[in-house]
């Protein structure tokens, strides 16, 4: 008997959740029925890169066919990504397209492939980066693939591959995580990469990111978390105190407070960067995980900008603003839940289900209102001013 069949849900090595994709991967693998173009598609962080090592593991371990045992040599470099038959279809530079030449260059090779194992596993990433002549050279090669190749493309939005491409696929859609598998991926990667992080701190990246660690990770070595966390503290209590507070001037509390938390957070461009590293960092926890290798613990590091001193500019306004009210949302969630809320925060004075409820309602229009005016400044002061003391 195969190991698939004796486990009902059987999981792929180095990842955590998607029980019923990889069960069903799994039954397809045991009866030779892989689709040979595959899409996971599912939120950015959520586990998609390590679906597909998991995957080549399940089609090329001797161990635990259909499985992947996760120990043997085999297991091992693909899941350190140094096993000739694992190959990734990278996106290049800032934007991490995919250029033709690089397709094509991908496609021929697959023509002599599997190397040295009996399957052969490409994949693209990030599918959705690809350019059209790009996909056009895919496409021969993903719909009538040399037998055991196997293509594997990741995308977090399915709107942006050509349909042609699609088509020929089988669309597999990945969802958010729940809390504790998402707890189980941080905490892993945290460890891997020797890092001290406080639990208040994880627990509220890991609920700001609703289901997908590696979005938890990015938020984590994120130093705008804890002033923008500040930020809304400072914002709670202008609330409560009214006009006085939010007209306060620039030395103000709660100004102050928000000229800091501007500066700490990354223009749009910069976020970039910072996807690209948690990417790579994702693919190192595995290597670390199979090498089983510990490093000496060391503080995490807020990455200081390169340029020279930051300017408060629209587009970090707004994505402060934006922060802001995610950060503010969650705390008022976990109230309603009975529970006390994000950490540090000041009691507010009227915790009734209709005031949560007015809340709620009103920083879910300032998010609609950040997206159409440029003044956040302003949007930020009439939401204080709607949820403050009412004069008389
Ligand atoms: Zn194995």
């Amino acid at each position: 008997m195969d190991p698939s069949a004796s486990s009902p849900d059987p999981s792929f090595p180095g990842v955590v959740g998607h029980r019923r994709v990889t069960a069903m991967l799994s039954r397809a693998i045991t009866r030779d029925r892989l689709h040979h173009g595959l899409v996971f598609s599912g939120p950015r962080g959520v586990g998609k890169a390590a679906l597909a090592r998991g995957l080549a593991c399940a089609l090329t371990c001797d161990v635990a066919p259909a499985v992947g045992c996760g120990q043997c040599d085999s297991c091992r470099r693909i899941l350190g990504d140094r096993h000739t038959d694992l190959r990734w279809l990278l996106g290049q530079g800032k934007s991490r397209s995919i250029t033709a030449a690089s397709a094509r260059e991908a496609a021929l090779r697959t023509q002599h492939a599997p190397f040295e194992a009996r399957a052969h596993v490409i994949v693209i990433d990030p599918a959705d980066r690809m350019q059209p002549a790009a996909a056009a050279a895919l496409l021969k090669s993903i719909e009538e693939p040399s037998p055991g190749v196997h293509w594997v493309l990741l995308a977090t939005n399915l709107h942006n591959i050509l349909d042609t491409i699609i088509s020929r696929c089988m669309t597999i859609p990945l969802e958010p995580l729940g809390e504790a598998d998402t707890k189980t991926v941080v905490s892993r990667a945290v460890a891997a990469r020797g890092l001290e992080v406080d639990d208040g701190r994880r627990d509220l990246a890991i609920s700001l990111a609703a289901g997908s660690p590696g979005l938890a990770l990015e938020l984590l070595a994120d130093p705008s978390l804890e002033p923008t966390r500040e930020l809304l503290a400072a914002t709670l209590r202008a609330v409560q105190l009214g006009p006085p507070a939010i007209f306060g001037g620039d030395r103000s509390p709660l100004w102050s407070a928000w000229k800091r938390a501007v500066l700490e957070t990354a223009e749009p461009g910069e976020r970039e960067e910072t996807a690209e590293a948690t990417a790579k960092a994702e693919s190192e926890v595995v290597v670390v995980k199979a090498g089983g290798r510990a490093r000496k613990p060391k503080k995490v590091r807020a990455k200081k900008s390169k340029a020279s001193a930051p300017k408060e500019t629209p587009a970090r306004q707004r994505a402060t603003a934006g922060r802001l009210a995610e950060l503010w949302l969650l705390h008022l969630r976990e109230l309603l839940l009975g529970r006390t809320g994000l950490q540090n925060m000041p009691e507010l004075e009227d915790h009734s289900g209709a005031t949560v409820a007015t809340h709620l309602q009103a920083i879910q229009d300032f998010q609609t209102a950040l997206a159409r005016n440029p003044n956040v400044r302003l949007s930020l002061e009439q939401l204080l001013l709607r949820l403050g003391p009412k004069p008389g």
